[in-house]
């Protein structure tokens, strides 16, 4: 991306706990391009509850367009409704903006406390398909007319017996195309080969859903075996050719089935790297890794598209700690790097996980890491925001 020094930002803050985190982050993404020599020009959009405010509708034209014309933007949160209501307000902005891919960074910061007995093992980044799959929204509430119309079909499929089964059926598709499943696989194979990593496991349930997850996991083997050289390899050719000895600067491609992958996470972190994956494992898989290294409050994410990046961390809203000025600004402020580093400001970044650490590790922290941390300090989320602040002069 060609960056001006002092580009335009579109922000969402967002619902809920956005409102907090929101302006807190802004403060130190200010601070850490301010110390590196440049400037941004944020500019406010809206999304969810503030614009149903201010515009009377969830997602206006205006905020789409917004970050359509300046290829780069940060959000927060949005809440979305279980059941009944109006569809998820991310999805549509992901669908809208074609932010196919979401990437979610999973690496232990000095200090945080773990469940687990060796979080440091944990540095993956998540290649989650964002547009396709279940999360698509094709689905048809029970006894509407399209559900009558496959209603017996289905029940014949699934071998649903009368007497026992007669009752309201709900319906949804899961679509995989090729299309989406290789742009995905081949962005997850670039990074991997651009940050030197080891490898890149396709996880899926194939052996289960065989023409849609089954089908991402062929796909995504022939992207790796035909679009690239001899640096990337599969596993099965690790085994035939090379004893299982992963030869110097070569990327090895494997799969794993996604019941195994997450106990797995767990199990044998360090064996795993860059992980590709469809919408629904991906979003369960990164939270769960997102656990093991000190929780939601912590975990950044960006959605990208071919020349698009809408920064957003991976924690929803959190209404039951919204306004309280409470909640971890830390995921947003590691969503904002991510967004930096895409615009080629890799000293920012740089400047800003290493701040983030700092406050951490000198146990100042919001209430989500005190209460696990002996001799912690807590602090409010503007608070949090001011030490990190101050870390970044102090660092610059
Ligand atoms: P959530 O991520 O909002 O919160 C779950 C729990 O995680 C919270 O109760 C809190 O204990 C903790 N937590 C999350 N973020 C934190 C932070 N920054 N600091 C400290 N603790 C934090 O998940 P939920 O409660 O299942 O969802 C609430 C709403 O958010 C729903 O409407 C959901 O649809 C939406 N959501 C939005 C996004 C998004 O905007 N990308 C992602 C996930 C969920």
């Amino acid at each position: 991306l060609n960056v001006p020094e002092n580009p335009v930002i579109p922000i969402i803050h967002g619902d809920g706990i956005g409102q907090d985190v929101g302006p807190a982050a802004q403060k130190v993404l200010d601070a850490a391009a301010e110390a590196t020599g440049r400037s941004v020009e944020w500019m406010r959009v809206y999304a969810g509850q503030s614009a149903r405010d201010k515009y009377d509708e969830n997602l206006p034209d205006d905020t789409v367009e917004a970050i359509k014309e300046f290829h780069v933007a940060i959000k927060g949160p949005l809440t979305t409704p279980v059941g009944a209501g109006f569809r998820s307000l991310n999805v549509a902005l992901r669908q809208k903006l074609d932010l196919y891919a979401n990437v979610r960074p999973t690496y232990h910061l000095d200090g945080v406390p773990s469940p687990v007995k060796n979080p440091g093992a944990m540095d993956m980044v998540f290649f989650r398909e964002n547009t396709e799959d279940v999360y698509a929204g094709i689905e048809w509430e029970a006894g509407t007319d399209e559900v009558q119309q496959v209603k017996e079909f289905v029940e014949g499929e699934m071998g649903f017996d009368e007497t026992m089964h007669d009752g309201p059926i709900g319906i949804g598709l899961k679509p995989i195309s090729e299309f989406g499943t290789k742009r995905l696989v081949r962005e997850s194979i670039d990074y991997a080969l651009e940050n030197d990593r080891d490898s890149v496991t396709l996880v899926h349930k194939g052996n289960i859903m065989k023409f849609t997850e089954g089908a991402f996991r062929d796909w995504g083997y022939e992207v790796a075996e035909e679009e690239y050289g001899e640096d990337v390899i599969t596993e099965d050719t690790l085994w035939e050719e090379h004893d299982g000895e992963q030869p110097e600067g070569t990327l090895v491609v494997k799969d794993r089935i996604a019941d195994n992958m997450l106990q797995q996470l767990l199990t044998r972190t360090g064996d795993y790297d860059v992980i590709a994956t469809m919408n629904l494992n991906g979003d369960y898989m990164s939270d769960a890794a997102g656990a093991q290294i000190g929780g939601l409050g912590i975990a950044p994410g960006a959605n990208f598209g071919e020349t698009r990046c809408l920064a957003e961390p991976v924690h929803g809203s959190a209404p039951k700690h919204a306004g309280k000025d409470k909640a971890n600004p830390t995921a947003l402020i590691l969503s904002g790097r991510l967004m930096f580093e895409y615009m080629g400001w890799d000293d920012a970044g740089k400047l800003i996980r290493d701040a983030v650490e700092e406050s951490i590790s000198s146990g100042k922290v919001t209430y989500d890491l005190e209460r696990q941390i002996e001799g912690g300090e807590k602090l409010k989320a503007s608070e949090f925001a001011e030490n990190v602040v101050e870390n970044i002069h102090e660092l610059s």
